[in-house]
């Protein structure tokens, strides 16, 4: 962590005063109080060395004839016996006690004088009450001076300060972004330089993009670069049941920026303050003006003040079109997921941290991880090495990488207790997904391996791994998928029988079906409905338009989809059929190993050693796995 350098951020003394009054009034109060009742007690010990008889309520009760005056304050009952002697008894006051000692003739006085400490037990809570509701109303008027300052002021800096260490060498995989962002760090770096030419700068940058790509790092690496100041806070800390707490943050972090600019503000999760206005929730107001404060602030500072914002977001569709106009967010950078060589290049990055074998290819990993993001990445090393250091390694090996890929694709190995022909089918069922893969050598991505290790919701899986990044898929290949991902059920009739079938197949059949409906009614694959887009879908939360369908059509995609499910599955029950004996070799070998890789497949399926040979033609968008 990097010290924090800087000034203090704004108005100290104000703040300082603020809070310190009230809590010193408290603290007072408080402190009398407690105080009160020290006295109290005290008074109460002096009274009884002096003489009085302490005397219990029931004592009280049963010597009712010997009391002759009672003087009542509070539920302290002070007096004379008949003897003389004076006494001290706790009462349970009541009107109905003191008439009974009236008509037995004690005299009985009540004592209704207060201390100035008795009051304080009412009016305490009541001016607190007072100051503390004018107090938020002060923050609400949107002052920004009530509570919400004095919060601020108790707890100044969520901001995360420094000068990052953190420098463009340490993001890794997107290249094209930090090209774009450069000019951010040319500007922080020398700011005397554009506006000699008239150069308008970006005050706000939007980076936006899935959770773990990089987005903080990146914001850091271009304080790095620069060598100035970064703040770093995030949207959510802005809102609060304190109304108007945001409003003062956002004064407060500004205030800060400037005093130390040329320096770069991190708000992440920016849409938890820009987010669009909706429904008048109780929240909205108060965001609302949170939103304000900040537009104000971004207008208020001019170009020479070198002050870059850069807001952080996965759902930019959210924001508010205020934030995005000139002069406010009006850049905005998508990072997307790395892709293949993206990958590589951030593993590559990260490995440096870990002792690894030199055997493990870091290649192939980034082949396996298709919608990884860099966290993701990241983690999934940490992970292995974590299994290294489980399994007694001194070296992260494939098989600690291959674990730790397993566990974030699929979940955590389940230890189950599984009945021995559940096992026995699951390993049909894998066969039969594993043995259609190598069917398809060429047209679909090479298998990767096939398990019976139960792992999250799946007993088994078969796993394929892309060549290199798949933009589009070929109709040879869609229908090699749906065989491949129906090939389990396929199996587990050809070997166990129609009526023995499971629902494991669920997740395959679902994978089938949104396969087939994807490219029936988005990719224009199906002669019968032809190149018209008929489904909404959703990329990338760009919501593309809903397509108006007539019932015939969607009746039609309905037919058609049923069509193409039902030729996959009569394929697969062909090719394995035609195959029994070698399907059931697979199977054996997997209850034998409970895991076979691609290659131990290959030699299985083929009778001899394979050779190491990959097809280029197969690219899919998932790193696709083929559950159980
Ligand atoms: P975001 O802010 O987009 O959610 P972060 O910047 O917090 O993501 O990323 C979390 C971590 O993931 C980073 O600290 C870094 O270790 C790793 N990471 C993410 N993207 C990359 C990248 N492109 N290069 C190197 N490391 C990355
Ligand atoms: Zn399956």
């Amino acid at each position: 962590m990097e010290k924090n350098i800087f000034k203090n951020s704004s108005k100290p003394k104000s703040r300082f005063g603020i809070s310190t009054v009230f809590f010193g009034i408290f603290v007072a109060l408080f402190l009398a109080v407690v105080a009160n009742s020290f006295v109290a007690e005290n008074n109460s010990g002096a009274v009884v060395k002096s003489g009085p008889v302490e005397l219990t309520f029931s004592d009280v009760l049963r010597r009712a004839d010997e009391i002759q005056t009672m003087n009542v304050r509070g539920d302290m009952a002070t007096g004379k016996l008949s003897d003389g002697t004076e006494y001290r008894a706790t009462v349970v006051y009541s009107p109905e006690m003191l008439e009974k000692f009236a008509d037995r003739g004690t005299a009985i006085s009540i004592d209704t004088s207060k201390g100035w400490v008795d009051y304080l037990g009412v009016w305490v809570p009541i001016i607190m009450g007072v100051l503390f509701i004018w107090w938020l109303f002060r923050g609400m008027r949107g002052g920004g001076a009530g509570i919400g300052r004095a919060l601020v002021g108790q707890n100044p800096t969520k901001v995360v300060t420094g000068k990052p260490k953190t420098t463009f060498k340490d993001v890794a995989g997107i290249d094209s972004e930090k090209q774009e962002l450069s000019e951010v760090v040319d500007f922080l770096r020398d700011k005397s330089k554009f506006a000699a030419v008239g150069a308008r700068v970006p005050r706000g940058v939007l980076l936006s993009g899935e959770p773990g790509t990089g987005k903080t790092l990146l914001a850091r690496a271009i304080a790095g670069e620069a060598n100035v100041p970064f703040f770093a806070t995030s949207g959510s800390d802005f809102s609060g049941i304190i109304v108007g707490l945001g409003v003062a943050k956002i004064k407060d972090i500004f205030e800060m920026a400037k005093r130390n600019a040329p320096c770069l503000l991190f708000i992440d999760e920016i849409d938890a303050i820009g987010q669009r206005r909706s429904q008048n929730s109780f929240n909205d107001q108060d965001r609302e003006q949170t939103l304000n404060q900040l537009l104000i602030e971004m207008d208020g500072f001019s170009n020479e003040t070198g002050i870059i914002v850069i807001g952080a977001t996965n759902r930019p569709d959210m924001l508010d079109p205020a934030l995005l106009r000139p002069g406010r967010f009006d850049r905005q950078v998508h990072i997307d997921l790395p892709d293949m060589a993206g990958r590589e290049e951030i593993l590559k990055l990260h490995a440096k941290k870990i002792k690894m074998h030199e055997g493990v290819d870091l290649g192939k990993l980034a082949r396996g991880t298709t919608g990884f993001s860099g966290a993701d990445l990241e983690n999934l090393l940490n992970e292995a090495a974590l299994h290294a250091v489980r399994s007694g390694r001194k070296l992260v090996a494939d098989e600690d990488i291959e674990e730790a890929r397993d566990k974030s694709l699929m979940g955590p190995r389940k230890i189950r207790k599984m009945r021995p022909e559940d096992i026995k089918l699951t390993a049909y069922h894998e066969a039969g997904h594993a043995f259609a893969s190598t069917a398809f050598t060429g047209i679909a991505d090479p298998i990767h391996k096939a398990t019976i290790i139960p792992r999250g919701r799946a007993l088994g899986m078969v796993q394929h791994l892309p060549i290199d990044d798949k933009v589009s898929m070929s109709l040879a290949e869609v229908r090699a998928n749906l065989v491949i991902d129906l090939a389990g059920r396929a199996a587990e009739e050809i070997f166990f029988g129609a009526d023995k079938i499971t629902t494991g197949a669920e997740s395959d059949i679902a994978a089938a079906t949104a396969l087939a409906r994807r490219s029936i009614t988005m990719s224009g694959l199906s002669n019968k409905i032809g190149m018209v887009s008929v489904n909404q879908a959703q990329t990338f939360g760009a919501r593309v338009p809903l397509e108006a369908a007539s019932e015939k059509t969607a009746e039609m995609v309905d037919a058609e989809i049923r069509a193409w499910t039902d030729a996959a599955y009569k394929d697969a029950v062909k090719i394995l059929t035609k195959n029994k004996a070698t399907v059931e070799k697979l199977a054996n070998e997997l209850l034998n190993r409970e895991t076979l890789t691609g290659e131990e497949i290959m030699e299985i399926v083929s009778g001899k050693k394979a050779t190491k040979k990959v097809t280029a033609a197969a690219k899919p968008k998932k790193a696709r796995v083929a559950k159980k």
